[in-house]
């Protein structure tokens, strides 16, 4: 039993749907992505760019973050941009690249899944299929993904309440596939100053509620560069079993969310920081 879980059931003002409830699997699941475990005492650092730009900002953005300590690597191909005028990512020219470092480093690689039609696409590529915070209530995306098998990394919807999150995952459960790792990435209030606001209160209560593992976006949930190691410590302090963090080689130069972007450089000294912390709550850094 994980220190912050107490083993009497919490009331919520809400019927907890039958599968993520913490209830039905009290030890707490664990996703196994290659060699990699997510969920159980050590925690996983996902990091990359948000979107693939060329073969030489992924390898050099890989291979930087691996040395880092990242067990994981993110980039996405088909992106969910707010205006149709931005880059909307390199599409499976992106996927083959992800695959070529993923065999060059050994990293596993997530990427966002958009529609049910990419599933099958994007799957050939990607060892966890990523469903976006604006797809989070796409309940034909989310059943199609419960049919795929690959583990799915769902973000928390941007407007979603955490009875809807919850429903969301037991979407993808539903279908046969218990491989679903959570993820706080901010939501939306009347604050201006963050580009979201990073809820870690969602963090003990998803720890509480659920079985599956949460991991926490602080690049998406602040929007701002200066405030990721902040918040990517706190999540650890929370009881976050993992992170996920935007990381370009130039993030001057990014194509994409170049303000959240940690540099290389930032990364590394970042990981040191979080080993500590991790230390401090009876954990570690993988
Ligand atoms: C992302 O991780 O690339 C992304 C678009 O995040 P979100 O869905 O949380 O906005
Ligand atoms: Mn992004």
């Amino acid at each position: 039993m994980e220190a912050n879980v107490c083993s009497v059931p919490m009331k919520v003002g809400f019927p907890l749907p039958e599968k993520v409830s913490r209830e039905s699997w009290p030890g707490g699941t664990i996703v196994r992505v290659k060699e990699t475990e997510l969920g159980g005492k050590g925690i996983v650092v996902i990091a990359g760019p948000c979107a693939v730009e060329s073969r030489e900002q992924l390898f050099a953005t890989a291979r930087s973050v691996m040395a880092g300590g990242a067990k994981i690597l993110r980039g996405g191909a088909f992106k969910p941009r707010s205006s149709p005028y931005n880059f909307q990512g390199l599409g499976e020219e992106g996927l083959k690249l992800l695959r070529e470092v993923s065999s060059d480093t050994g990293l596993p690689v997530v990427t966002e899944v958009m529609d049910t039609r990419q599933i099958e696409l994007v799957s050939q590529y990607a060892d966890i299929l990523q469903i976006g915070s604006r797809n989070m209530q796409n309940y034909p995306l989310l059943k199609e993904a419960g049919m795929s098998r690959k583990p799915v990394l769902l973000k928390r919807g941007m407007m979603a309440t955490i009875e809807e999150y919850l429903l969301a995952a037991e979407y993808i459960l539903n279908q046969g596939n218990d491989k679903v790792i959570l993820c706080e990435r901010g939501i939306r209030t009347f604050e201006t100053s963050t580009r979201n606001t990073l809820d870690l209160s969602a963090v003990p209560m998803l720890k509480q509620l659920t079985h599956l593992p949460v991991i926490v976006d602080p690049s998406h949930g602040t929007g701002l560069r200066w405030m990721v190691p902040s918040m990517a410590k706190a999540a650890i302090a929370a009881g976050a079993d993992g992170l996920i963090m935007e990381v370009h080689n130039d993030p001057e130069q990014a194509l994409c969310d170049g303000q959240q972007s940690l540099s290389l450089d930032e990364f590394s000294l970042l990981m040191t920081e979080l080993r500590k912390i991790a230390i401090a709550v009876d954990r570690m850094i993988l």
